[in-house]
């Protein structure tokens, strides 16, 4: 059962994902959009869940001065001091996912380990893809709808970045819209996907509402998003990437991502968890100037296939279906 697990788990190159200290570069990126939300519009605080909207929390720990808590009721994490503008945070030049530094060479490597990952998991859930309406929202330099569209897919993109919407229309030639899923030119979408979107979100109902509107009944929707109920966030607290005050609002883990589908007419259908928990850890012990520990240096790929399938990695990915 072992041998079968880790013939099946797909490893991750880190030196193509992260920078070396990235935790320290993170920091860094992150006290600078702390600042200049204190230099714009300030903060808002929230007073009762963004999710269910019970008004007792428990807190969990701050990160910067900045309380993240635990609803009582629905178990959704949340900061209670968000951005007041989250132009101070997206629009600032720093704030890009796709940079020259970014080369071709790592497009590719996403498009091939991810994209392609993605459109698998997809097709094993959803059916083929081929002639499927499919609307990506967030879909940044549009990597996974490259593959989609290889893969026979009608594809549509959302992207709030004029510099990446260009970016898609020119290498991807599909047609990326930028306006909000409550006022978006096309509708009855056979799947809509919402990768490393949701816990930007400061209202994830409203949100989602508007994307389950523009799905045909039985469509699929999959949200990608950070799974709080993670090895890593138990061992590195707040000093884990996920935890980021001006740009994650809300964390999920599989209870109020359930609670989200009861509430928006959908239902969860799979859900399953992958991530770089070990890489974290190690990272972590970097940034905190302790020595690697050898045990997880020698078993990384071992270790993170058994938390993958365990449902307590630190991504998570949840498919819901409209009306079923
Ligand atoms: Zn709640």
């Amino acid at each position: 059962m072992l041998t079968d697990l880790l013939n099946k788990h797909l490893k991750v190159d880190i030196n193509k994902m992260r920078k070396t200290n990235f935790l320290e570069s993170q920091r860094e990126f992150e006290l600078k959009m702390i600042s200049n939300v204190n230099n714009k519009n300030g903060w808002k605080e929230i007073s009762v869940c963004p999710l269910c909207n019970f008004g007792k929390y428990v807190k969990e720990f701050d990160k910067y001065g900045i309380p993240l808590v635990k609803c009582e009721k629905c178990e959704l994490r949340f900061q209670v001091k968000i951005p007041g503008d989250s132009n101070a945070v997206y629009q600032d030049d720093n704030y890009t996912v796709y940079t020259k530094e970014d080369s071709c060479e790592h497009y590719e490597y996403r498009k091939e380990r991810f994209g392609r990952e993605r459109v698998q998991l997809l097709e094993r859930h959803c059916g083929r893809l081929a002639k499927k309406k499919i609307l990506d929202v967030g879909c940044g330099n549009g990597y996974f709808l490259s593959v989609a569209k290889e893969a026979g897919a009608f594809c549509f993109g959302s992207e709030f970045s004029e510099k990446l919407r260009k970016f898609t229309l020119k290498e991807v030639v599909v047609p990326v819209y930028r306006e909000s899923l409550d006022n978006f030119p096309e509708k009855d979408f056979d799947i809509i996907t919402i990768f490393d979107v949701l816990e930007h979100i400061e209202s994830p109902v409203s949100f989602m509402s508007a994307a389950a509107a523009l799905l045909k009944e039985g469509g699929y929707i999959i949200v990608y998003t950070p799974n709080f109920d993670s090895f890593s966030i138990k061992v590195m607290k707040e000093y884990s990437s996920i935890i980021a005050p001006a740009e994650h609002l809300v964390l999920f883990s599989y209870e109020p991502a359930k609670y989200l589908g009861d509430i928006t007419g959908l239902k969860v259908i799979h859900m399953e968890t992958r991530g770089l928990d070990i890489h974290s850890i190690l990272a972590c012990q970097d940034y905190r100037g302790e020595a690697r520990n050898e045990f997880l240096v020698k078993w990384v790929d071992e270790l993170q296939a058994m938390i993958d399938v365990s449902g307590a990695a630190d991504y998570m990915r949840v498919i819901y279906r409209k009306g079923c």
